[in-house]
C-alpha cells in the first residue's frame, strides 16, 4: 500500500512538472538491484531527476552485515560512473561513500548538518543528537554549537572508518560530549 502511494505521489509530481529526487538506502543485499538499469529506468520514467544512494548505517550490532564495506563501495563507485555515462537523464550521488574523497565524515557543519522535525540541529541524520534548536538561534550559531565544535575540533570527524559511520562508531564519545554539555 505504501508502495502504491509512493508511485501515485511521483505520478502527481510529474504531472505538475515538479522536480524531485529519490533517496535509496543501499545495503549489501540490495546493491545490485538498486543500481540496475531496470530499477533506475523505472525511477526515471516516473519523473525522478536525482538519485541519492545512501549507504545503510547500522545502529545495532546485528545489522552490521548490511552496511556496505570497501568492496561494495568500489562497486557502487563503478556503477555510479557507468550510470553518469549511460543514463545522464538523472544525477547520481553516493552518501557517505563519497566521504573518502572529502577526507572523512562531513557531519557537524564540516560539510553539512541536519535539522530534525523539531528544529534540533544534529551532526547528521545518522547521529541524532542535538544540543541546540534553530527555533531559538541562527543557523550560524547552530553550526557552532558546543557539540559541533567539539566534534570538529576534537578530530572525531577525520578518522578513517571501515564502513558504516564514523559517528556511530564513536557514539559513546558523542554521548559523553552531550552529557558534559548538560551539566
Ligand atoms: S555521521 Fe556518519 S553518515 Fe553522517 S556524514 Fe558522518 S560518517 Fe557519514
Amino acid at each position: 500500500m505504501k508502495y502504491e502511494k509512493l508511485i501515485a505521489n511521483m505520478d502527481e509530481l510529474q504531472k505538475r512538472g515538479l522536480v524531485f529526487g529519490s533517496s535509496i538506502t543501499v545495503t549489501t543485499q540490495n546493491i545490485g538491484e538498486v543500481t540496475s538499469d531496470s530499477f533506475l529506468s523505472k525511477l526515471s520514467g516516473l519523473g525522478c531527476k536525482a538519485v541519492i544512494f545512501v549507504e545503510f548505517v547500522p545502529v545495532t550490532d546485528e545489522s552490521k552485515d548490511l552496511a556496505p564495506g570497501d568492496k561494495e563501495r568500489e562497486y557502487l563507485k563503478g556503477e555510479i560512473e557507468r550510470l553518469r555515462r549511460e543514463h545522464p537523464e538523472m544525477v547520481y550521488i553516493s552518501f557517505p561513500g563519497d566521504e573518502k574523497s572529502s577526507g572523512g565524515c562531513v557531519a557537524a557543519g564540516r560539510g553539512f548538518f541536519h535539522i530534525n522535525s523539531h528544529g534540533g540541529a544534529e551532526p547528521c541524520p545518522f547521529s541524532p543528537y542535538s544540543d541546540i534548536n534553530v527555533r531559538d538561534t541562527s543557523l550560524k550559531e547552530a553550526m557552532n554549537s558546543r557539540l559541533f565544535r567539539e566534534l570538529r575540533d576534537g578530530g572525531y570527524l577525520l578518522e578513517d572508518h571501515p564502513g558504516g559511520c564514523t559517528l556511530y562508531e564513536r557514539r559513546t564519545d558523542v554521548e559523553r560530549i552531550m552529557a558534559d554539555s548538560n551539566r
